[in-house]
């Protein structure tokens, strides 16, 4: 079993094209792959490969000044789920373009652990669960109960604060929000606070901390991670697909990426339906020329072991990432 290890510290970064090199140096030297991003705010990552190089991996990152006090958040995996290694230096570590400064450092949420966030679904008061992931996220899984903002991205959230929520959500409600890993409730959270909602709450560690901590009761449906396994079990007890196949209509939680190259369209797609279209998300899709072929062997294998099928300089859409 390889661990997967994903993570995030807001930490004030002096120079982070040295400290980007650090990371991209250790980690080839160490064979990790997965995807790191580094700013200015901090460091948000998801890398795997052997057990000694994780925890090596974990060390190295805690050495650097201020980030001792990094959280891992750890799950195993058959084989390594990514195909490559990235790391970039990007504005944000968590990208919510918010047209006012959010400082998660100083300014966020109340924490809750995964036993208080359980304690309050059970208790009868009176609150709403805002889930701060992407459509195609919540539609595999979610808390019971929770609003789920239909949009495709991250940074579509503060739009949505402010014609959707200021409508709907008072200002004195409870607020409990959660996302995948906990990063985007770090950013969610200032922002709902400074729009002037009195009472915000927070996930800490997200879906994943949770399902580990608690076995993951009151949440319905798997959790979408943004590696090559794409939705992993959050509760053992209900494991009822909670999406529908796009092709065929029966319940399904297996994602796929559509077999046109030049669509990649990420899509709910059970193996009937994967069978029935070649892996491709509509007809039209099935008859284009760059298409992966199909065998119903290979029909969920991660679309990223395709990127030199086609060449070298063929592009493949990508599904963006995020924790
Ligand atoms: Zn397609």
């Amino acid at each position: 079993m390889f661990p997967v290890l994903l993570y995030y510290n807001f930490k004030p970064i002096a120079d982070p094209q040295a400290f980007l090199q650090r990371q991209r140096d250790f980690c080839k030297v160490h064979g990790l792959l997965g995807r790191i991003y580094v700013s200015e705010e901090g460091i948000n990552g998801t890398v795997s490969g052997s057990q000694e190089a994780s925890e090596a991996y974990k060390q190295m990152l805690r050495a650097e000044p201020g980030f001792a006090d990094t959280e891992f958040k750890e799950d195993e995996a058959n084989t390594v789920p990514f195909a490559r290694l990235s790391v970039k230096l990007r504005p944000e570590i968590v990208t919510i373009k918010s047209p006012i400064p959010l400082d998660p450092t100083t300014e966020g949420g109340r924490h809750l652990s995964p036993q208080e966030w359980k304690a309050i679904m059970e208790s009868g008061d009176d609150y709403v669960i805002i889930d701060a992931r992407n459509n195609y996220e919540s539609k595999v899984g979610h808390f019971e109960g929770a609003i789920l903002p239909d949009l495709k991205n991250f940074y579509d959230f503060p739009q949505w604060v402010d014609e959707t929520a200021e409508q709907e959500i008072p200002k004195d409600k409870k607020v409990l929000m959660y996302c995948t890993g906990g990063i985007r409730c770090e950013k969610f959270s200032v922002l709902m606070k400074k729009k002037g909602w009195l009472d915000v709450n927070q996930l800490h560690g997200g879906i994943l901390n949770y399902a580990k901590e608690t076995g993951g009761v009151h949440f319905r449906g798997k959790c979408f991670v943004f590696d090559d396994r794409l939705v992993v079990p959050v509760n053992p007890e209900d494991e009822e697909p909670i999406a529908h196949c796009e092709i065929t209509g029966v319940p399904a939680d297996t994602y796929l990426n559509c077999a046109n190259m030049e669509c990649n369209r990420l899509f709910v797609c059970s193996e009937e339906g994967a069978r029935l279209m070649e892996g491709a998300c509509c007809e039209t899709c099935k008859n284009q020329p760059y298409k992966r072929p199909f065998s119903p062997e290979n029909a969920f294998a991660p679309f990223r072991k395709w990127y030199k099928y086609f060449g070298e300089d063929f592009k493949v859409r990508e599904t963006g990432g995020c924790s």
